[in-house]
């Protein structure tokens, strides 16, 4: 095993950390604090376990923890009545809407129904538009986190060909859009792209954001590349247990690449982190 495995629970921390001290900061000298709403609809399991994270650390470093909690045959008239308050309360600064919502409601009007400037998950069309055209806006956190521990890790990324693997709109499109911004030579794949293994292995970056189970394997990936692993996935093994593992071959990738994240451990943490960071982000931009 050659590769640097790059820490994203360590690097999320000392983020947290920094946002603490600067949310202290905005306390003391501006006598505010920030705050972040997040909306649960249904009883989803992960999603509980993600709310209660957000909710945790947003604690942690001293903002306030706005929390609401439907179930899931609310109307979506309720739903947007809730994030119009949400809009309105000064006290108020990010607005997450736990995705996905319940089949009765419409996602995608749920989430332009927030204000763009407190749109701190980056999913608004407003918010869209300003990445993709360089302005400044809100940037969905899992991507923003992946573009962070790249900079870490890398001291340039200008002229890198770039492949990101998979184009949702909260992780691979997003992520394209970001690397293009870093002047990244960009190549967006998803499933009907063909002969992937030989534009993988081109790749000075890749990152992958699929949701299949050690899809890139070792002998994919260009010696010394630095990879980014967004996939969480849950693999039952043969005694019946079961354990995480990325979209990455991870295994193999170590003997080849650079430097690549674990799961867990990697992109995972820089998620709230991330979310922390655009809270504080929009507090400050109210300011003025
Ligand atoms: P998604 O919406 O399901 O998108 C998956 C993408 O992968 C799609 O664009 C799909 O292509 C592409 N794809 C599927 N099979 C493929 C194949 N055989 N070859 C190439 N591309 C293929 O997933 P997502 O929300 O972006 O999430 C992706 C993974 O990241 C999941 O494991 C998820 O759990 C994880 N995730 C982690 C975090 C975190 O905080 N670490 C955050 C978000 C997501 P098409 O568009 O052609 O269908």
């Amino acid at each position: 095993m050659s590769a640097h495995i790059i820490d994203g629970k360590a690097f999320a921390a000392s983020l947290r950390a920094r946002i603490a001290q600067e949310v202290a900061a905005v306390k003391t000298e501006h006598d505010l604090t920030p705050g972040l709403a997040v909306v649960l609809v249904g009883d989803d399991p992960a999603s509980w376990i993600y709310v209660r994270n957000k909710t945790k650390y947003t604690e942690v470093a001293g903002m306030r923890s706005f929390e609401t909690r439907y179930a899931d045959d609310i109307s979506q008239e309720m739903l947007l009545a809730r994030i119009a308050e949400l809009n309105a309360d000064p006290d108020v600064h990010g607005i997450l809407v736990q995705l996905p919502l319940p089949a009765h409601m419409d996602e995608r009007a749920v989430i332009q129904a927030i204000d763009p400037r407190k749109d701190v998950d980056g999913f608004h069309f407003d918010n869209v538009g300003r990445l993709a055209t360089g302005a400044p806006g809100f940037v969905p956190c899992t991507p923003l986190g992946c573009l962070m521990l790249l900079k870490e890790t890398l001291d340039d990324l200008a002229g890198a060909e770039a492949v990101v693997i998979g184009r949702s709109n909260i992780v691979g499109k997003p992520m394209a859009q970001l690397l293009l911004r870093e002047d990244c030579t960009v190549t967006l794949a998803h499933s009907r792209t063909r002969d992937l293994p030989s534009i993988v292995r081109r790749a000075d970056i890749v990152v992958a954001a699929v949701g299949r189970p050690e899809m890139v394997r070792g002998d994919w990936l260009k010696p010394g590349c630095t990879v980014i692993d967004v996939g969480i996935n849950r693999i039952t093994l043969p005694d019946g247990g079961t354990r995480l593992a990325g979209d990455i071959a991870f295994d193999e990738a170590v003997d080849v690449v650079g430097a690549v994240t674990p799961v867990p451990g990697g992109v995972g943490p820089m998620t709230i982190a991330c979310l922390l960071a655009n809270t504080l982000t929009a507090a400050k931009r109210s300011l003025n």
